[in-house]
């Protein structure tokens, strides 16, 4: 078993440009999720020989990683500040930067807080759920106008028991006259001729939330301007953003008049959101 997953694991380093340790762990989880078993199973069982089914099933997967498909879309599952979430090809993976935008929210809202609470495009209902078991007397409306992408973050709710009200919704179209005291999003904010996109796990990814427009600002644009419309006094917007966006995002939070414009860097150090607050 050590020489399969040894194997593989130089397959996948030369493939896709993996760092050793990278494509180590890659061949475990795939062999673990081939196998039905923990990755901890493998470890413990180096030195059997892998039967033919299971070779055969290892093998199918491993000749799809190494097309390209992300592990997640393999194996359909990712993980988002310690939970699990089933992930399909109609949603974006969860990406640890976002986990930045979940904390940010939490510091606006008070535990106990019957606060109502908005994500803007959810996709696998990463944020929002995590942000409903967080907050559990906030109220929680999550919107994306893809009915696929709308019925992953449901299942996704169910399976971790969470209560948020989902809306098939183009941004704000259903929510006339619904206000919020706090409002985050990660819409699509990469440029439609970023080389970026056809590169890695984006290029399996849907589209329709990675590109916006010829400088990536299309829907941050819109978001901000209307916004607003949805806010309480003293709500807070938030937006994840490309990193070399936040100044183009914090001026067209001035343009629209939100207070306490700030910008936060992810884990990576990279500018990673911006937000203010609506006057009071
Ligand atoms: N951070 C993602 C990427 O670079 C983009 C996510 C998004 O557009 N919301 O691939």
């Amino acid at each position: 078993m050590a020489d399969r997953l040894g194997a593989a694991a130089r397959q996948l380093a030369a493939a896709l440009g993996l760092d050793a340790r990278e494509a180590r762990l890659e061949a475990r989880v795939l062999a673990a999720f081939a196998w039905e078993v923990a990755p901890a199973w493998l470890l413990a069982h180096d030195t059997d020989a892998v039967p033919a089914v299971q070779a055969a099933a290892f093998d199918a997967l491993l000749s799809r990683r190494l097309a390209g498909e992300p592990v997640a879309y393999l194996t359909g599952r990712r993980e988002f500040f310690g939970r699990p979430f089933l992930v399909t090809p109609d949603v974006l993976i969860p990406r640890p930067e976002t986990e930045l935008l979940v904390e940010l929210a939490l510091t606006r809202i008070a535990p106990g807080q019957a606060a109502a609470l908005l994500d803007l495009g959810t996709g696998s209902g990463c944020i929002a759920i995590t942000l409903a078991h967080e907050r559990p007397n906030a109220r929680v409306t999550a919107v994306d106008r893809s009915a696929a992408a709308l019925a992953v973050a449901r299942r996704n709710a169910t399976l971790l028991d969470a209560d948020v009200e989902f809306l098939t919704s183009d941004w704000f179209a259903a929510l006339a006259g619904r206000r919020f005291d706090c409002i985050v999003g990660n819409p699509p904010y990469v440029a439609a001729a970023d080389p970026h996109l056809a590169r890695g796990d984006v290029r399996f990814e849907p589209v329709s939330a990675l590109a916006a427009g010829a400088d990536g600002l299309a829907d941050l644009r819109h978001l901000v301007a209307a916004a607003r419309g949805h806010l309480v006094p003293g709500g807070t917007l938030l937006l994840e953003h490309g990193y070399d966006q936040a100044p183009a995002v914090r001026a067209l939070l001035d343009t629209h008049g939100y207070a306490d414009i700030q910008t936060w860097p992810d884990l990576a150090g990279l500018p990673r959101v911006s937000g203010g607050r609506m006057s009071e």
